[in-house]
């Protein structure tokens, strides 16, 4: 079972949790002139990364708030985790 380490409750375990999938995809705007193709990709296609990955997590038995987490896929193994709008440091950097 993973430990998650909520930005406001601090560490849980992951029953607690609710993956929300890739932070990355943003909105493609402006949204009444998107083609169907982007807003297919948009909203189905995912990179399915195989190692150090970005997504975004609800406390839904907690703080019930969104925050990030920095994943490995392979090890399971959380580098950071931090608000939605403030990724650590020390994971974009890197
Ligand atoms: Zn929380």
């Amino acid at each position: 079972m993973l430990r998650i380490d909520c930005p406001w409750c601090g560490p849980r375990d992951e029953t607690e949790f609710r993956c929300g999938g890739e932070l990355a995809p943003v909105r493609p705007e402006p949204f009444d002139r998107v083609d169907a193709a982007t807003w297919r990709d948009h909203l189905f296609v995912r990179a399915n990364t195989c190692g150090p990955h970005a997504e975004r997590w609800l406390h839904v038995y907690g703080c019930r708030r969104w925050f990030s987490v920095f994943r490995d896929t392979r090890t399971h193994v959380i580098a950071a985790t931090g608000p939605l709008d403030l990724p650590p440091a020390s994971v974009v950097s890197s």
